[in-house]
This record gives C-alpha cells, sequence and structure tokens, in this order.
C-alpha cells in the first residue's frame, strides 16, 4: 500500500493509491449544539434525489440521535468494534502537538481501517461488515431516548444542570464525507467511484458499478447505499450542479446543497477549501469561514477521524455530553472546541452568525469591529461581548450576507398591533 498523509491523524498512512489531490474540497461544518432535529434537511434530499422506486430506504442524508440511534442501526458502534478486535486497546491518540505541520489533534497511534485490513491480510481494502436489511428499517430507531447515569442505561429524571446533564442524547447530522482518502473508493473492485479533481466530490459511475457492494461494506460511515431496482450502488452527490453553479437557481455562483440551504435550525455551512498539491492539507486562508472554523479556532471536528478516511465532514460537539464519548467520536480536541463554543473568542463569535445566512457559498468573511456590549463571568473567567459586524462575500465578491453580533430589534407601531 503507498502512504499518504493524514492531517486529522498527524501522520502517514496506508491507502490503496497513491496521494493525489482536488484543487479544492467540498466541506461542512455542523453546529449540533442547535440542531433540532426537524429532518428539513433529510426531506429536502429526499425530495431532490431519492423520491424513485427502489430508494425507499435510501436517506442520503439522515439526523440520528445518540448514542443509541443510528442508520443503519449500529454503524458506528460495529466499526469501532471490528477496530478493537483487529488492535485490541490500541485505537488511542498521543495528543501532545505533533512535529509535522497542519497535525492539529496530536497523533492517532493506533490502526486505521485501512491499516487494520492490510494486517489481517487477504483482499479487502478497508475493515468493514454489511448491514443487514433489518439495520436499514428505521431512520431514527431510539430518537430522543436519552442515557442514564453512568453504568445504569434506562435511568432517567434526575434532572439537568448545565454545563453536563446527567441524561443526555443528541443529534448526529450525517451524510457521506466526500472523504480525502474514501474507503468507498479503494474497496471498489470495478474502479467505479472517483473523487472529482476541481471539488472533492466523491462520486459513483452508475454505468461502471456491477453493485458488488464493495462500497457499502467497506464505508465506515455507510453512506453508499444499494438500488435493488437497478442492481448498482448510490450515494450522496454532493449536489454538484449547485457547487459548480451549474444549476439555473444558482445563476452561476456556486450555492450551497439543498441539505444545507434549508436548515431552519441554522446549524450547517457548506463551503469549498482550497488543498495544497503537495501535501492534500488546507492552504491556509484564513478569511474563508471553514478554514477559520476548523483550522484557527479549532471549534469544529471530523467524525471518527480515526478510521482514516480523513472526512470533509466537520462537527461543533455538543456542551452537555460526557467527554468520553466525545472524544471517542471527535477525537483529542473536544476539550478545546467545547472552551471555544462556550466563550468564544470575538472573531469566533462574529463568523458563527453566518450560518445559513446566505444559500451562496461563502469564500470569504470580514470583520468591521463594533462597541463592547456586555462583560460576563463564564466558567470563572470574564468574557465580553461586542457588536461586531461580520460580511459574506461570494466566489465573485459580492457582498452575500451583513449581519451584527447582536440581532437589531424593531418595534411594531402601535398602529397594527393585531394587524398583518
Ligand atoms: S434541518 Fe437543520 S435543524 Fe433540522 S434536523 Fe437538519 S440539521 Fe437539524
Ligand atoms: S463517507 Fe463513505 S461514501 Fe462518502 S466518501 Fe467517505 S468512504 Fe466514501
Ligand atoms: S449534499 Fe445533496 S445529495 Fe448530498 S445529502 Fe445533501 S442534499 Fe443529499
Amino acid at each position: 500500500m503507498p502512504d499518504v498523509f493524514n492531517w486529522q491523524l498527524g501522520r502517514a498512512m496506508g491507502y490503496r493509491f497513491p496521494a493525489a489531490y482536488p484543487k479544492r474540497q467540498f466541506a461542512f461544518v455542523f453546529n449540533i449544539n442547535r440542531c433540532l432535529a426537524c429532518q428539513t434537511c433529510t426531506m429536502a434530499c429526499k425530495s431532490t434525489w431519492t423520491f424513485s422506486e427502489g430508494q425507499e430506504y435510501m436517506w442520503w442524508n439522515n439526523v440520528e440521535t445518540k448514542p443509541y440511534g443510528g442508520y443503519p442501526q449500529g454503524w458506528d458502534v460495529k466499526t469501532l468494534a471490528l477496530l478493537e478486535q483487529a488492535n485490541p486497546g490500541g485505537q488511542v491518540w498521543d495528543a501532545r502537538p505533533a512535529g509535522r505541520p497542519g497535525s492539529i489533534y496530536g497523533v492517532f497511534k493506533g490502526q486505521t481501517i485501512f491499516e487494520a485490513a492490510q494486517a489481517k491480510g487477504g483482499q479487502e481494502q478497508a475493515l468493514g461488515y454489511l448491514p443487514t436489511d433489518e439495520e436499514y428499517r428505521s431512520p431514527n430507531i431510539y430518537e430522543d431516548t436519552a442515557r442514564g447515569r453512568r453504568g445504569e442505561p434506562g435511568v432517567y429524571g434526575m434532572g439537568t444542570s448545565l454545563p453536563e446533564h446527567t441524561t443526555w442524547f443528541f443529534y448526529l447530522q450525517r451524510l457521506c464525507n466526500h472523504c480525502s482518502y474514501p474507503a468507498c473508493l479503494a474497496a471498489c473492485p470495478r474502479n467505479a467511484i472517483y473523487k472529482r479533481p476541481e471539488d472533492g466530490i466523491v462520486l459513483i459511475d452508475q454505468a461502471r458499478c456491477r453493485g458488488y457492494r464493495k462500497c457499502v461494506e467497506q464505508c465506515p460511515y455507510k453512506k453508499p447505499m444499494y438500488r435493488a431496482t437497478t442492481r448498482v450502488s448510490e450515494k450522496c452527490i454532493g449536489c454538484y450542479p449547485r457547487v459548480e453553479g451549474t444549476d439555473p437557481l444558482t445563476e452561476g455562483i456556486p450555492m450551497e446543497t439543498r441539505c444545507m440551504a434549508v436548515c431552519p435550525g441554522k446549524i450547517r455551512m457548506q463551503g469549498l477549501v482550497e488543498i495544497d498539491p503537495r501535501t492534500g492539507d488546507w492552504k491556509p486562508d484564513p478569511e474563508n469561514p471553514l478554514y477559520y472554523l476548523v483550522k484557527e479556532s479549532k471549534v469544529a471536528l471530523p467524525l471518527y477521524p480515526q478510521f482514516g478516511t480523513q472526512p470533509n465532514g466537520y462537527y461543533i460537539p455538543p456542551r452537555w455530553v460526557p467527554r468520553e464519548y466525545l472524544e471517542q467520536m471527535f477525537g483529542p480536541g473536544v476539550e478545546h472546541a467545547i472552551e471555544q463554543y462556550l466563550a468564544p473568542p470575538r472573531e469566533l463569535l462574529a463568523v458563527l452568525q453566518l450560518f445559513r445566512a446566505t444559500q451562496r457559498i461563502i469564500f470569504k468573511f470580514e470583520i468591521r469591529k463594533g462597541p463592547k456590549v456586555r462583560d460576563v463571568v463564564i466558567g470563572g473567567r470574564k468574557w465580553s461581548m461586542y457588536n461586531d459586524t461580520v460580511i459574506g462575500y461570494d466566489s465573485a465578491g459580492n457582498e452575500v450576507a451583513n449581519l451584527s453580533v447582536v440581532e437589531p430589534m424593531y418595534v411594531r407601531p402601535r398602529k397594527y398591533l393585531n394587524s398583518i
């Protein structure tokens, strides 16, 4: 297996193909703290792409309730168990700052799904399993089921005390991560899966696919899905006509995908980041909101980075959930990310206003400083809030968002009371 550099793991790792990087990469940040589980995102994708015969069970976007829920059921627990079986007790991080530039979470000492498969021997490119039909039965089983006291699942009603509840659950929003080292692509014996050089979107060539379901088996996120009516596999296409700006609605300017654009909870931001052709890492671009959130403030973290696919979906972790659980899911950056979110630095607070401010992809932001509005104490430390204004620009440099931190209040004139 050739060696490729995985910046999320802080080290090189084995992968089926030598490194080849796109010019720009499709990426997104989800703020778990704000999700309503309204499933508007899920239905926007369904009604656009998967409403036909044979696609009934396909939810390219889904929102599942953790810790018990998952679609297909148990997808993450099963893959974690396979990794543990392959390398007992070895799935650990050395969270000290790593030597190599770009390694912001430390170094992962365990085996990725690619390395575990290699160590096992045989033909498979990545460790995986094929879910049963039953595991696809319920897209959100255990919805809103809380976890009880530690070691006593199912004990409820203990009350809450922020920042951590003793009973807890949260919503996890999921779609294909358009990974930098896709396991689906490595797994395919027909070479039917490819990563687009212009935006890193991962697609299945429907004409080449023969429905062997190796992608379904080896994607650790279980996002490719088999269609029995056509006997080929399908997956999220990153709404590429919108991202390209070729959908008539976009008027030629890159626009966010369907599932991103509809989100009423304003938890989603999607964009494109520039990739360094030598390392595959993100080129420094601190004015790009995604770059800022992931690389500068480090408030958003990758989902199960230890799998090794270098996923391009990032999450602001939920602040009320036990840290061990979150660290297993998002790696060693959890404590820092939650600290950032609980008492955001001035710039971060401004950037957080940009979520769902526009359907156009924001390529650049600018902050105009405003007055201090409040001093408070958070977690024993003084925190000041400023009414800054954040401005977002699209790919053509047009201003597409302009928001202040303090939302302006308009008082409705008395003469309009009780009227519309
Ligand atoms: S639309 Fe937004 S708020 Fe609603 S479930 Fe999806 S991610 Fe959560
Ligand atoms: S999430 Fe799965 S389907 Fe999507 S690119 Fe990564 S490995 Fe492939
Ligand atoms: S990006 Fe498009 S295709 Fe992919 S899950 Fe979202 S709406 Fe569906």
